[in-house]
């Protein structure tokens, strides 16, 4: 196959995610395989600014299939945004002879990656590695579905203990403004309800699904909080239910980074393999400012000004199932 680009560089950015480094391994292998040079840029943009680049080869990514986080580190780079900083990262990028940028990340390393091809006009493709699946142009990003399981790992076990002592538990997940981990492992996990931000849930909806519960005997209570949600914190919202509902024993769980970390799932490592080879395939086909994602088991490459600006509506059909099972 004829190509252009001989040297890649490739960066993991923003919020780490379980399966960045199968994302990794893929551009990696994938690169060599098809006679490519290929460069690991260390802890995101900031790599790029200070020239901490290295050539990669076959064996840099021996043993990181399964392993959470990302071998080359990320970073949020403040520098980046600043036009300065971005100067700094293309001489470094012209310095070592690259060709092209592959960014794996979520939807503000996806900016700083459009905002740096529009400005020196050079072949970027985007992996979508982000737990919080708020990408759009793919089902799935990079992740998610390891952050889904451990989120409903844990709330099987707060059940457990809600279930021993008759306890109403609030807990809070990852996701900032989106609430797919909310939805999944509310579903997973058999929560009564799950507040998200794209959704008006009011106190008093909530309060009444409670009242509801308590009078059919529910023995246990959870409710899944997306980090993002409108009505506040989830220690808020069960602070303002204990006025409403004293007889409830109240808990709150706050899951946090755990839900960043672990071994990646089977289906975050296929997903990370397929998009990372597809990203490589993009380039040598002439695909460029985009990101590769999955839609329907098919690989798609959709510009990125697109994705990151298209809003990815959860899926209501989840909403009418989890309201079916939750009485
Ligand atoms: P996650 O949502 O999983 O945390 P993310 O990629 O959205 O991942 P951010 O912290 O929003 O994480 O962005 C990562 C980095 O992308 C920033 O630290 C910055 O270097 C770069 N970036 C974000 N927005 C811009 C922008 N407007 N201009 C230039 N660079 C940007």
């Amino acid at each position: 196959m004829e190509t252009q680009i001989r040297k890649v560089g490739v960066l993991t950015s923003g919020g780490d995610a379980p399966g960045m480094n199968a994302a990794v391994r893929a551009v990696v292998r994938a690169c060599i395989f098809y006679d490519m040079e290929v460069y690991g840029i260390y802890k995101g943009y900031d790599g790029l600014i200070n020239d901490h680049i290295e050539q990669l080869n076959v064996r840099s990514v021996s043993n990181i299939l399964s392993r959470g986080g990302t071998f080359l580190l990320s970073a949020r780079s403040d520098e980046f945004r600043t036009e300065e900083g971005r100067k700094k990262a293309y001489k470094n990028f012209r310095k070592k002879g690259l060709d092209a940028l592959v960014v794996i990340g979520g939807d503000g390393s996806f900016t700083g990656a459009d905002i740096f091809s529009r400005e020196f006009d050079m072949p970027v493709i985007g992996i979508p590695g982000t737990i919080d699946n708020d990408l759009a142009g793919t089902d799935l990003t990079i992740g998610f579905d390891t952050a889904c399981n451990t989120a409903r790992e844990a709330i099987d076990k707060i059940r457990d203990t809600a279930s021993s002592h008759e306890r109403l538990f609030f807990v809070e997940v990852m996701g900032r403004d989106a609430g797919f981990i909310a939805v999944n492992s509310a579903i997973g996990g058999g929560a009564v309800a799950m507040i998200v931000p794209e959704h008006n849930w009011t106190l008093e909806s909530l309060v009444k699904r409670l009242r509801k519960g308590a009078a059919n005997q529910k023995a246990s209570n959870v409710v899944i909080i997306a980090e993002g949600c409108h009505l506040g914190s989830a220690y808020d919202i069960a602070e303002q239910v204990k006025q409403e509902l004293d007889y409830y024993d109240i808990r709150v769980s706050v899951l946090g980074h755990m839900q960043r970390g672990g071994s990646p799932t089977t289906i975050d490592r296929v997903l990370a393999s397929r998009l990372g080879v597809a990203a490589i395939e993009g380039l040598i086909n002439g695909e460029s400012k985009c990101m590769v994602g999955m839609i329907n088991n098919k690989i798609v490459y959709t510009p990125i000004g697109e994705a990151i600006k298209t809003e990815k509506p959860l899926d209501e059909e989840e909403f009418r199932i989890a309201k079916i099972l939750s009485i």
